[in-house]
Protein backbone atom coordinates (compact mmCIF):
# COMPACT_ATOMS: atom_id res chain seq x y z
CA UNK A 1 0.00 0.00 0.00
CA UNK A 2 1.28 3.64 -0.67
CA UNK A 3 1.70 5.68 2.38
CA UNK A 4 2.11 8.53 0.03
CA UNK A 5 -1.09 9.95 -1.53
CA UNK A 6 -0.29 13.34 -3.65
CA UNK A 7 -3.15 15.41 -3.31
CA UNK A 8 -4.63 18.14 -5.35
CA UNK A 9 -3.15 21.24 -6.43
CA UNK A 10 -3.17 23.72 -3.95
CA UNK A 11 -2.65 28.04 -3.37
CA UNK A 12 -0.77 29.76 -0.52
CA UNK A 13 -3.17 29.67 2.69
CA UNK A 14 -5.22 27.19 1.99
CA UNK A 15 -5.74 24.57 4.46
CA UNK A 16 -4.34 21.27 4.40
CA UNK A 17 -5.32 19.72 8.02
CA UNK A 18 -5.13 20.31 11.53
CA UNK A 19 -1.43 19.72 13.78
CA UNK A 20 -3.24 16.64 15.36
CA UNK A 21 -3.16 14.99 12.15
CA UNK A 22 0.03 15.97 10.54
CA UNK A 23 3.09 17.81 10.79
CA UNK A 24 4.26 20.19 8.62
CA UNK A 25 6.47 19.63 6.12
CA UNK A 26 8.30 21.68 3.42
CA UNK A 27 5.90 24.12 2.22
CA UNK A 28 3.59 23.96 5.25
CA UNK A 29 3.08 25.99 7.95
CA UNK A 30 1.60 25.50 11.32
CA UNK A 31 -0.84 28.32 12.58
CA UNK A 32 -1.67 29.23 15.87
CA UNK A 33 -4.95 27.88 15.99
CA UNK A 34 -3.58 24.79 14.47
CA UNK A 35 -4.30 24.44 11.22
CA UNK A 36 -1.94 23.49 8.74
CA UNK A 37 -1.59 26.09 5.59
CA UNK A 38 0.05 25.97 2.07
CA UNK A 39 3.10 28.41 1.99
CA UNK A 40 3.30 28.46 -1.67
CA UNK A 41 1.20 26.81 -4.79
CA UNK A 42 1.95 23.60 -6.12
CA UNK A 43 0.78 19.61 -5.20
CA UNK A 44 -0.11 18.71 -1.54
CA UNK A 45 1.48 15.50 -0.74
CA UNK A 46 0.12 13.78 2.23
CA UNK A 47 2.58 11.12 4.00
CA UNK A 48 0.53 8.86 6.13
CA UNK A 49 2.88 6.90 7.87
CA UNK A 50 5.23 9.60 8.84
CA UNK A 51 2.06 12.06 9.29
CA UNK A 52 3.51 14.65 7.08
CA UNK A 53 2.09 16.98 4.97
CA UNK A 54 4.04 18.36 2.33
CA UNK A 55 3.60 20.87 -0.54
CA UNK A 56 5.62 19.90 -3.91
CA UNK A 57 6.09 22.86 -6.16
CA UNK A 58 5.04 23.12 -9.58
CA UNK A 59 8.19 22.95 -11.02
CA UNK A 60 10.46 20.27 -10.11
CA UNK A 61 13.65 22.27 -11.10
CA UNK A 62 16.75 19.91 -11.69
CA UNK A 63 20.00 19.77 -13.55
CA UNK A 64 20.82 17.53 -16.06
CA UNK A 65 23.18 14.52 -14.63
CA UNK A 66 25.36 11.93 -16.09
CA UNK A 67 22.89 9.39 -17.64
CA UNK A 68 20.28 11.80 -18.48
CA UNK A 69 19.10 11.95 -22.55
CA UNK A 70 19.02 15.64 -23.36
CA UNK A 71 17.59 17.54 -26.11
CA UNK A 72 20.15 19.91 -26.92
CA UNK A 73 20.63 22.83 -30.01
CA UNK A 74 23.88 23.51 -31.48
CA UNK A 75 25.32 26.88 -30.90
CA UNK A 76 28.65 27.35 -31.52
CA UNK A 77 31.14 24.70 -33.75
CA UNK A 78 34.76 24.14 -33.32
CA UNK A 79 37.68 22.29 -34.09
CA UNK A 80 36.78 20.13 -32.08
CA UNK A 81 33.46 20.71 -29.95
CA UNK A 82 30.01 21.31 -31.08
CA UNK A 83 29.24 23.49 -28.59
CA UNK A 84 25.52 23.35 -27.39
CA UNK A 85 22.29 24.50 -25.02
CA UNK A 86 20.52 22.04 -23.47
CA UNK A 87 16.90 22.87 -23.77
CA UNK A 88 15.04 20.04 -21.65
CA UNK A 89 16.36 16.61 -19.96
CA UNK A 90 13.75 13.87 -21.62
CA UNK A 91 10.84 13.60 -19.06
CA UNK A 92 11.54 15.91 -16.76
CA UNK A 93 12.26 19.89 -17.30
CA UNK A 94 14.69 22.62 -16.87
CA UNK A 95 14.09 25.79 -16.51
CA UNK A 96 17.09 27.51 -17.51
CA UNK A 97 19.25 26.12 -20.21
CA UNK A 98 22.49 24.20 -19.49
CA UNK A 99 25.77 24.21 -21.98
CA UNK A 100 26.52 21.12 -23.49
CA UNK A 101 29.79 19.83 -25.18
CA UNK A 102 29.44 17.43 -27.74
CA UNK A 103 33.25 16.52 -29.00
CA UNK A 104 33.56 16.04 -32.77
CA UNK A 105 34.51 12.91 -32.73
CA UNK A 106 33.17 10.26 -35.74
CA UNK A 107 31.40 10.36 -38.37
CA UNK A 108 28.22 12.41 -39.73
CA UNK A 109 28.69 15.02 -36.74
CA UNK A 110 29.06 17.87 -39.23
CA UNK A 111 25.85 19.54 -37.67
CA UNK A 112 25.12 23.67 -37.66
CA UNK A 113 23.88 25.82 -35.56
CA UNK A 114 20.39 25.75 -34.39
CA UNK A 115 20.61 22.12 -34.85
CA UNK A 116 18.49 20.32 -32.39
CA UNK A 117 19.64 16.78 -31.22
CA UNK A 118 19.37 13.88 -28.65
CA UNK A 119 22.13 13.00 -26.70
CA UNK A 120 23.19 11.29 -23.40
CA UNK A 121 25.07 13.18 -20.62
CA UNK A 122 28.26 11.08 -20.00
CA UNK A 123 30.32 13.78 -17.83
CA UNK A 124 29.80 16.86 -16.00
CA UNK A 125 32.87 19.11 -15.25
CA UNK A 126 31.81 21.81 -13.40
CA UNK A 127 28.58 22.55 -14.83
CA UNK A 128 29.59 21.75 -18.77
CA UNK A 129 28.20 18.89 -19.30
CA UNK A 130 30.02 15.98 -22.35
CA UNK A 131 27.16 14.46 -24.54
CA UNK A 132 27.46 11.87 -26.86
CA UNK A 133 24.99 10.96 -29.67
CA UNK A 134 26.13 7.41 -29.63
CA UNK A 135 23.31 4.72 -30.42
CA UNK A 136 20.38 4.76 -32.57
CA UNK A 137 18.27 7.01 -30.22
CA UNK A 138 20.52 9.64 -30.16
CA UNK A 139 21.60 12.58 -33.03
CA UNK A 140 19.64 14.80 -34.56
CA UNK A 141 15.86 14.79 -34.62
CA UNK A 142 15.75 19.04 -36.83
CA UNK A 143 18.54 19.35 -38.77
CA UNK A 144 18.93 22.90 -41.35
CA UNK A 145 20.90 22.96 -44.41
CA UNK A 146 23.57 24.90 -44.20
CA UNK A 147 23.12 27.16 -47.48
CA UNK A 148 19.69 28.58 -46.80
CA UNK A 149 18.83 27.30 -43.45
CA UNK A 150 16.01 25.17 -44.46
CA UNK A 151 14.79 22.17 -42.33
CA UNK A 152 15.96 19.00 -43.77
CA UNK A 153 14.10 16.33 -45.24
CA UNK A 154 14.64 12.38 -44.18
CA UNK A 155 15.16 10.24 -47.18
CA UNK A 156 15.99 6.35 -46.96
CA UNK A 157 19.47 6.57 -46.49
CA UNK A 158 20.41 10.81 -45.85
CA UNK A 159 19.07 14.09 -45.18
CA UNK A 160 18.56 16.17 -48.35
CA UNK A 161 16.90 20.27 -48.46
CA UNK A 162 14.35 19.88 -51.01
CA UNK A 163 15.09 23.53 -52.06
CA UNK A 164 18.85 23.18 -52.97
CA UNK A 165 18.77 19.64 -53.93
CA UNK A 166 21.89 18.66 -51.39
CA UNK A 167 22.15 15.50 -49.91
CA UNK A 168 23.61 15.33 -45.94
CA UNK A 169 24.65 12.49 -44.42
CA UNK A 170 24.72 13.25 -40.51
CA UNK A 171 24.43 11.26 -37.35
CA UNK A 172 20.63 11.62 -36.74
CA UNK A 173 17.96 9.72 -34.19
CA UNK A 174 15.51 7.16 -35.23
CA UNK A 175 13.17 10.02 -34.05
CA UNK A 176 14.12 12.55 -37.18
CA UNK A 177 11.23 14.80 -37.17
CA UNK A 178 8.87 13.25 -35.48
CA UNK A 179 6.40 15.61 -33.94
CA UNK A 180 6.58 14.54 -30.41
CA UNK A 181 10.26 15.74 -30.14
CA UNK A 182 9.28 18.76 -31.54
CA UNK A 183 6.62 19.86 -29.86
CA UNK A 184 9.04 19.70 -26.42
CA UNK A 185 11.19 22.38 -27.87
CA UNK A 186 10.59 25.89 -26.22
CA UNK A 187 8.36 28.42 -28.73
CA UNK A 188 11.59 30.86 -28.35
CA UNK A 189 14.05 28.44 -30.15
CA UNK A 190 12.15 28.17 -33.58
CA UNK A 191 11.65 32.33 -33.25
CA UNK A 192 15.31 32.73 -33.13
CA UNK A 193 15.50 30.69 -36.49
CA UNK A 194 13.86 33.16 -37.70
CA UNK A 195 10.78 31.02 -39.05
ZN1 LIG B 1 19.08 24.36 -48.79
Amino acid sequence: MASIRFGKFVLPGQRLGVVEEYLPGSGVKALKSGHLIATFAGYAEFDARNHVVSVRPIRSVRKPAVGDTVLAMVREIQEKVIWSDILTIVGSKLTTSYSGALLRKGQGLDYVPGDLYLAKVVDDLNGIYTLSVEGKELGLVQAFCDLCGRPLTLKLNHLECRECRRAYRKKISVHYQRQDWLKSVPLETWAMRGS
